[in-house]
């Protein structure tokens, strides 16, 4: 999905997306996805979180295979690339626009 969204902002403000989900052919912009980097530490963790909700959503057994694998990229990125690594943040500043009251 891309275009409007109904709510009449983006939802990711960090990131500028154009995707394409391989599965279905589907493409999405910032105003139908958000994007998470593999070197952000809190990703492992949310990531779990993530799957404990499919899973008591009801996802199916392929939903949550796709995740644990996600997972074990993430943390073998994560531990390939400790560098790179770091705490999620907001720069003061060139951050604003991230910070800047929602429209709704
Ligand atoms: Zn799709």
């Amino acid at each position: 999905m891309i275009g409007d969204n109904g709510i009449g902002e983006v939802i990711d403000r960090k990131f500028e997306i154009q995707a394409r989900c391989i599965e279905h052919d589907h493409v999405y912009d910032d105003r139908h996805a958000v994007l998470m980097l593999a070197k952000d530490l809190a990703l492992p963790n949310t990531l779990r979180f993530y799957r404990s909700e499919c899973l008591r959503l009801g996802a199916a057994e392929n939903q949550l295979r796709g995740i644990d694998l996600l997972i074990e990229r993430v943390d073998r990125y994560q531990a390939a690339n400790p560098t790179v690594c770091k705490v999620p943040d907001v720069d003061d500043g060139r951050g604003d626009h991230i910070l800047a009251p929602n429209r709704g």
